[in-house]
């Protein structure tokens, strides 16, 4: 790819300035990056997979070789090659560019041998005093995997795909270099781990927001919004004045969560009162179910009314048979004859008589059937083509016991319904 700007270019010509990895930094990394482990059967018998000699050991975990004195992870197991790997980066500024460069660490454990060792630099993350980004990496391959790469390729300038961004969350190691624009800005000392840094490193340069919380030194808040860069435009306002009064939330997804509830409630999310509660979980659970509950009432409201919209029509095509009431001694079975009817059915039985607009089905009529001091016992829908019920349900869509005596009610009443559409 061709530089397109300024940045591009400087990234360029440093690009091809750095010189290879230092030998203290790859042995930093074998170290530190991959797991290391022993090779161990029959319950006690171990061979070391970084300098190949025997040893024996019972029991589980970590041991410390007596040949070569390194940590090691016994592991259960009769293979005799083991690989691990694993990415790391190292940090180094140059020509006023910041650069995170990332490698690719292999280690081949065969029993019997030495550890081998492979490390090799997939991608150079470059930021500039403004917080740009732009990456210079090799090729990746094609295949299955996104982190596979194209090792004849050049590390030269490319589009900066998600993938580099992705393996660029790694160890890093501690001996770095930074550009003094970040240090004033309030990178110093050890390294969030926390949060990914050539993010952090960009939003550091390029937002005033993050330079403030990094200089409080609140580190859990950096690492949450910059990660959630959008949550800082929504929270910001009310995180200065928690933080003023002291207020420290656990979790800050929650507390993000909590401030835009409020907002939605059309609470002053700058009020301490709302903003620093003391138990977080309990006010965010609270405000959600408020804002849960409004929700319901708007869709609710909005299907009312557009079953308004369709309310002619339902007259039109089901007046005729309103008036039809079908009784025995316990029984009473009535048309529903208008959306408010059909409404309070369903809120009543629990079902979806009105929210599938059962109303607006040309072929049914729907009756509800009740004893005789008004008490609902179900709901029937009539088919008019079939001329019979095609189904009857109480509360939460039961029967109950009165179902076959409804059913054969209506069904013994059926030319009531059909005289009534052929004279409509
Ligand atoms: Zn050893």
């Amino acid at each position: 790819m061709k530089p397109r700007n300024k940045f591009e270019k400087a990234v360029v010509a440093s690009n091809a300035r750095l010189t290879a990895i230092s030998h203290k930094a790859e042995e930093w990394a074998v170290k530190n990056v991959v797991k290391h482990i022993a090779f161990r059967t029959s319950g006690h018998k171990c061979t070391c997979g970084d300098c190949g000699e025997k040893f024996e050991h019972k029991g589980k975990g970590i041991v410390r070789c007596p040949h070569c004195g390194h940590k090691i992870e016994t592991v259960d197991t009769l293979k005799r090659k083991r690989k691990e790997a694993n990415y790391f980066s190292t940090l180094e500024a140059i020509d006023g560019l910041q650069v995170q460069r990332v490698f690719l660490l292999s280690v081949i454990y065969s029993k019997g041998n030495p550890i081998k060792t492979d490390c090799r630099e997939v991608c150079r993350m470059w930021v500039n005093v403004q917080g740009k980004v732009a990456v210079t990496a090799r090729k990746r391959a094609m295949g299955y995997y996104v982190d596979s790469f194209n090792w004849g390729s050049s590390i030269e300038l490319r589009n900066l795909y998600d993938v580099y961004w992705c393996i660029s969350d790694a160890y890093i190691y501690p001996r770095h270099s930074l550009i003094p624009e970040l240090r004033r800005n309030g990178l110093k000392g050890r390294l969030p781990d926390n949060c990914h840094l050539c993010r952090l490193m960009s939003a550091l340069l390029s937002d005033n927001r993050i330079e403030t919380l990094m200089k409080c030194g609140n580190r859990k808040a950096v690492a949450y919004f910059v990660n959630h860069p959008r949550e800082l435009d929504t929270c910001w306002a009310s995180y200065k004045i928690a933080a003023r009064h002291r207020y420290v939330p656990k979790d800050y997804g929650m507390w993000c969560d909590t401030i835009r509830l409020l907002e939605k409630c059309g609470k002053d999310i700058r009020s301490v009162k709302y903003i620093c509660p003391k138990d977080l979980k309990a006010e965010h659970d609270r405000w959600l179910h408020k804002v849960n509950a409004a929700e319901e009432m708007r869709r609710s409201i909005e299907k009312l009314q557009r079953a308004k919209q369709r309310e002619d029509e339902f007259y039109k095509s089901k007046s005729c048979f309103f008036g039809i009431v079908i009784t025995d001694n316990d029984i009473e079975i009535s048309v529903l004859d208008s959306l408010e009817a059909y409404k309070a059915e369903g809120e009543k039985m629990k079902h979806c008589v009105f929210q599938c607009e059962y109303y607006a089905k040309r072929d049914s009529v729907i009756l509800s059937a009740h004893d005789l001091q008004g008490n609902r016992i179900e709901t029937v829908e009539f088919s008019l083509s079939q001329g019979k019920v095609i189904q009857s349900r109480g509360v939460c869509n039961r029967n109950t016991e009165y179902h076959d005596r409804i059913v054969k009610l209506v069904n013994d009443n059926a030319h009531r319904f059909l005289k009534a559409r052929a004279t409509a």
